[in-house]
């Protein structure tokens, strides 16, 4: 029987914090939810309020905190650029002040402190796949700063923390991913062309469709950061599918799973876009036992029926 652990997931109501959320509560651990739902709907975690183990608390992490836990997950941010760039001063204080925050807390309870970073730390890569040891290449003056510069400061943080205050920091950096609870209008390639696809609009290529992903199922992902708190590195360590595709075969492939009349268009590709991204997972193998075993296909299938269930009325699309 493993030690029951009180775990706080910072942004446990998003897409990937509610599965985790879910994974622990299973687990016998005891959750607490933090969030501010921002962009997430409280729907993605009520149904674990049934459970004894499991509660929910509205917070802005960009504000102190006090809770006693041994484990904080900080997945608070929001991610994807329609819903990080609509008030980017405050996406970086959400990485920069929310880290402080939670970091706090972290040396205050002697908890392990895990940090969802990303591959835009990796900015547009000049390296491919890019490996850990890469260290960038980021505009730190464009529209996707905000999120990348937040990210980086972050990860900075954590290893000051863990140096100075001894803080069991965990930093893993996670590469694009899908599935159910997707926010439908949080404006990523997934979310847009699989809802383009439904209601019959032309599905959007920004630019040629010829720049990469490399994307990853939810439950993948949420395996391996399951795995990373579990174990003795520090990181970072990257997390995604090593499987590369082109917009444009995903939007064929959108198109042929959901048997859609929507045509493709083609418009301007936004500042900064980066042109390919794939992880190299060497490390999340070896230290981590891990690897994605979901194929695109199967992944979208799950995606696919999602969204089939939903009601896009309910969902609020980002403000311009
Ligand atoms: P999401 O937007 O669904 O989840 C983020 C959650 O954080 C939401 O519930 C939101 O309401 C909450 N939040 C935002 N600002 C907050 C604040 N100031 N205080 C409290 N809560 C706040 O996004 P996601 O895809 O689940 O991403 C989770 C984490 O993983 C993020 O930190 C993101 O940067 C990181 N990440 C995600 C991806 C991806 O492809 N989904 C890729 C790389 C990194
Ligand atoms: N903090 C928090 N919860 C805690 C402990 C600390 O929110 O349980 C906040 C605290 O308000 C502080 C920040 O975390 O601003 C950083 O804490 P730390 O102990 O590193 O710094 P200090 O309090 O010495 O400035
Ligand atoms: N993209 C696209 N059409 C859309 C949304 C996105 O062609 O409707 C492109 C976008 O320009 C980028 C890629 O798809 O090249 C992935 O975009 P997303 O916002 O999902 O993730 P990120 O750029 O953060 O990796």
């Amino acid at each position: 029987m493993p030690q029951i652990k009180r775990i706080m997931v910072a942004g446990g109501a998003g897409f990937l914090g509610s599965r985790i959320c879910e994974n622990l509560v299973e687990q016998g651990h005891d959750v607490i939810c933090v969030d501010n739902f921002f962009t997430s709907q409280k729907s993605n975690v009520t149904h674990l309020l049934t459970q004894p183990n499991f509660e929910i608390i509205r917070h802005d992490v960009i504000h102190p905190l006090y809770l006693e836990v041994d484990e904080i997950y900080n997945m608070a941010c929001p991610a994807a650029p329609g819903h990080y760039q609509y008030n980017p001063i405050k996406t970086m204080k959400t990485s920069v002040m929310g880290s402080i925050n939670l970091l706090g807390m972290a040396k205050r309870c002697k908890a392990r402190y895990l940090f969802a970073s990303t591959s835009e730390i990796y900015g547009d890569p000049e390296i491919h796949p890019q490996p850990e040891t890469y260290r960038g290449s980021v505009n730190t003056l464009g529209p996707r700063a905000c999120y990348d510069e937040g990210k980086r400061a972050a990860e900075t943080l954590c290893m000051d923390y863990y140096r100075m205050n001894k803080v069991p920091v965990r930093i893993v950096r996670i590469f694009n991913t899908y599935g159910p609870r997707m926010h439908p209008y949080d404006g990523r390639v997934i979310s847009n062309f699989i809802r383009q696809a439904f209601t019959g609009e032309p599905i959007t290529i920004y630019g040629d469709g010829s720049q990469t992903r490399s994307f990853c199922y939810r439950d993948d992902l949420v395996a391996g950061i399951i795995k990373m708190m579990g174990c003795d590195q520090v990181g970072p360590i990257n997390i995604g599918n090593p499987n590369e595709f082109t917009i444009k075969q995903l939007a064929e492939i959108v198109i042929e799973m959901t048997e859609s009349k929507s045509k493709i268009i083609y418009t301007d590709l936004p500042a900064d876009d980066p042109k390919q991204r794939q992880p190299d997972i060497t490390l999340a193998r070896k230290h981590l036992n891990w690897e994605p075993t979901t194929q695109l296909r199967e992944g979208l299938k799950k995606t696919i029926d999602w969204f089939r269930g939903i009601e896009l009325s309910h969902y609020r699309p980002p403000t311009p």
